[in-house]
């Protein structure tokens, strides 16, 4: 009897075989419920099976799984071991999330084989989940602040003497991340979802599709292996929860990756639609590539889109949401784009047992998988769908021993392009053949090529390939609110170009309508869907309290040293250094004109000055300005404040005359303490005034300050 693939939940690994069952105790009047441990051979459960050969690789069932319990874990323990983290404290543990996997990938590889999925089908499963990581820990690190509230947008004045304010704050949602996946990317799809839930500090619950959980369960294993997990921070439950969303509440969340039909009934359910149950989904697109009218046979357009065409059928036999399920091409070149498929199929494709040498498309991940994939083809082919290149018949394929032949119990189906003469029929933008499926569409106007497209109801992405930048501009400006993402595809980025079918962790992964809706990856926007974006009303205090960064009109303290002698442990949000005044002269402007070459006439004449709309006369250079700022509050010793590294948000308000004097104020506003480093940055608000207290110009200041104090 092949072993039941165990879930991880509450910190340890279950299989079926303890299962709760009413029993009767003889002292209780009652049946009552105790546990007692049942044969694992009366556990119902699901056989799993080797694509390629459909041998039995392992049985999943959630029969007897405390469901509640492990949610109810993962608010409670979960939430707390990574509250206790900061934003950069979960992104390092996410590099090294990303080296325990590096580390023991050759195990994730050897099982991906029997998902049917070739070396490089895994690679972009494996090692792009594990580049997911890589991405989202440095992300972290440089966009988020080294705290647990996230504070979005501009300071809004709600009063005239800036006594309150408003602020938007982001925090961590109180439930759980429930993540429920597609079977073609067990590894990537749940380390897409993991990055930026634990980066928002939101606990994971991890719930594979059954034919390839095992992939899942081996990754999920090496991280609790590795000794990292924060405790509660990722669960795991291989096998069906059909009544998870019974258990789920506000504060909750659920990623969902699949169907549209799986999303429509999960998004009914009384939790989503009235228990505040955040329901986010990636589900099914008919995605498109459109080739521009420019781009006829020869040109290196056809070429790159023509090579990507047959990449997204035959990669991961296209079982991918992203893969071309309609090749949009102009009426002129269908005949070519068809034979070049055709030539370019049979010159590189080998179809086959992905552990046998030379293949290079594998089978789906299951029979029935498969059959699903046959049914939808035979749906097109019903609608109009001519069958133009490969054929829908149980193909011959390289098995493992190298021989060839039919795989009767191997989920295999050769590459496929239909060709439709109406492109309009329903069908061909409605039905998706998850597989190594597409279908060639024509038209004669570019409004016609974006009409087709935008057919689709919302897709993940669609490519243009084009070297013409009006049809580009035209094309993408019609398309752009159908899709998530866009590839423009012409000579100058073919090469580098990451293609079509690849979703990047700083980009929006999802699209509107049947695509979902939805936005998993996306850099730092992805992390913040975990969180509650709140509009805070307050004083400056309060808000700098609560945000950890200095508000104007917030406590200031100008001390007994200069806040540039103050090591980062010492150094305090509204420590303030207020300089002397200096006063400005015609001199001064025209050494720092000559000396720099910066004669721009508003400095040096008068006459022309004063007939701009902005200055009263000759004014002096805002660089003059904030170089001598630095000059009025820098403190020049060696000491802790390591070195400037930028300014940002200046803005020059009001012109200095000869005659008018300024002075600075620098507060130390964000202190953020590198976790790897022994400094940190601290960003300082300036604020150069006139004699008349009018503000001359505004501007942070960024610096690196030693963490301890550094010796003189
Ligand atoms: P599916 O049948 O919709 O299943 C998706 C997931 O939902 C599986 O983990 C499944 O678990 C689970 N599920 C089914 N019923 C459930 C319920 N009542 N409660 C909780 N979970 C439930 O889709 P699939 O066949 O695995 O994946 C293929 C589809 O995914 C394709 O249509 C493809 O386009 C889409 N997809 C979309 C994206 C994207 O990012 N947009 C990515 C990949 C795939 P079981 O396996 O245990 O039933």
């Amino acid at each position: 009897m092949t072993d039941f693939l165990p879930s991880y939940v509450q910190g340890e690994w279950w299989t079926p075989g303890w299962v709760a069952e009413p029993v009767e105790a003889p002292e209780s009047p009652s049946p009552s419920p105790v546990l007692s441990e049942r044969k694992r051979d009366e556990v119902k459960g699901t056989d799993v099976r080797d694509a390629s050969t459909g041998e039995v690789v392992t049985r999943v069932s959630t029969e007897g799984l405390d469901l509640a319990g492990a949610l109810e874990y993962a608010r409670t323990t979960g939430h707390a071991s990574l509250a206790e983290l900061t934003f950069h404290q979960r992104a390092l543990l996410l590099k090294q999330f990303a080296l325990a996997l590096t580390e023991r990938k050759d195990e994730l590889y050897a099982l991906s084989a029997r998902t049917g999925a070739t070396k490089t089908d895994s690679w972009v499963d494996i090692d792009g989940g594990i580049g997911v990581l890589f991405s989202y820990s440095g992300k972290g690190r440089r966009e988020l602040p080294n705290g647990r509230v996230h504070v979005d947008g501009p300071v809004e004045p709600l009063s005239k003497d800036g006594s309150f304010l408003g602020r938007h704050v982001y925090t961590t949602l109180p439930g759980v991340a429930v993540q429920i996946n597609a079977f073609n990317f067990p590894v990537w799809g749940s380390l897409e979802k993991l990055a930026p839930a634990f980066l928002a500090g939101m606990p994971t619950l991890v719930k594979p599709a059954t034919p390839t959980g095992y992939l899942a369960e081996a990754m999920v294993r090496i991280l609790v292996e590795s000794g990292l997990l924060p405790e509660g921070s990722l669960q795991l439950v291989t096998g069906s929860v059909p009544d998870l969303f019974d258990h789920l509440r506000l504060g909750d969340l659920v990623g969902f990756t699949g169907s549209a039909s799986t999303a429509e009934k999960l998004r009914q359910h009384p939790a989503v639609q009235t228990g505040g149950v955040r329901f986010t989904t990636e589900t099914d697109s008919i995605n498109a590539s459109v080739l521009g009218t420019d781009a006829v046979e020869g040109t290196p357009e056809f070429n790159a889109y023509v090579r990507q065409l047959v990449a997204e059928m035959t990669t991961k036999a296209g079982q991918k949401c992203t893969a071309i399920r309609r090749a949009i091409v102009p009426r002129a070149t269908a005949d070519a784009v068809t034979d070049a498929v055709r030539a370019r199929i049979a010159e590189k494709t080998v179809l086959g047992d992905p552990r046998a040498e030379g293949v290079t498309m594998g089978p789906l991940a299951s029979t029935a998988q498969r059959d699903e994939v046959l049914r939808q083809v035979q749906k097109l082919q019903d609608a109009g769908g001519r069958v133009v290149v490969g054929s829908p018949d149980a193909p011959s394929v390289r098995h493992a021993d190298g021989s060839t032949g039919p795989a009767p119990d191997g989920a295999f189906v050769a590459p496929l392009l239909l060709r439709f003469d109406d492109a309009n029929v329903e069908a061909v933008h409605d039905v998706e053949a998850f597989g190594p499926v597409s279908s060639l569409l024509t038209y004669s106007t570019t409004a016609e090529a974006a009409e087709l497209v935008a057919r689709g109801g919302g897709s993940l992405v669609t490519s243009i390939a084009t070297h013409d930048p009006a049809q580009a501009v035209e094309l993408a400006t019609r398309i752009a609110p159908f899709n998530g993402r866009m590839l423009l595809l012409d000579r100058d980025d073919a090469r580098s170009s990451t293609g079509h079918g690849s979703p990047l962790p700083g980009l929006v992964h999802g699209g509107p309508g049947r695509a979902g809706g939805g936005e998993e990856l996306g850099g730092i926007r992805a992390v913040l869907h975990h969180m509650q974006r709140t509009a805070v009303q307050g004083s400056p205090e309060m808000l700098t309290a609560l945000t950890g960064v200095w508000h104007a009109g917030a406590t200031t303290n100008a001390g007994d040293r200069h806040p540039f002698r103050k090591s980062l442990a010492e150094l305090r949000i509204g420590d303030q250094i207020a300089s002397d005044a200096r006063e400005v002269t015609l001199d001064d402007i025209e050494t720092f004109a000559h000396f720099t070459g910066d004669t721009f006439y508003a400095h040096m004449d008068e006459d022309s000055a004063a007939a701009n709309p902005f200055f009263p006369g000759r004014v002096a250079h805002g660089y003059l300005l904030v170089s001598w700022a630095a000059g009025l509050f820098v403190d020049p010793e060696p000491g802790p404040v390591l070195a400037n590294y930028g300014l940002e948000n200046l803005r020059f308000i009001t012109p200095v005359s000869p005659g008018d004097s300024i002075r600075v104020e620098l507060t130390a506003k964000q202190i953020t303490p590198r976790e790897t480093d022994e400094y940190g940055e601290v960003r300082w608000d300036a604020v150069i005034r006139n004699q008349d207290e009018e503000i001359v110009a505004t501007y942070d200041v960024l610096t690196l300050v030693s963490k301890e104090a550094v010796a003189a």
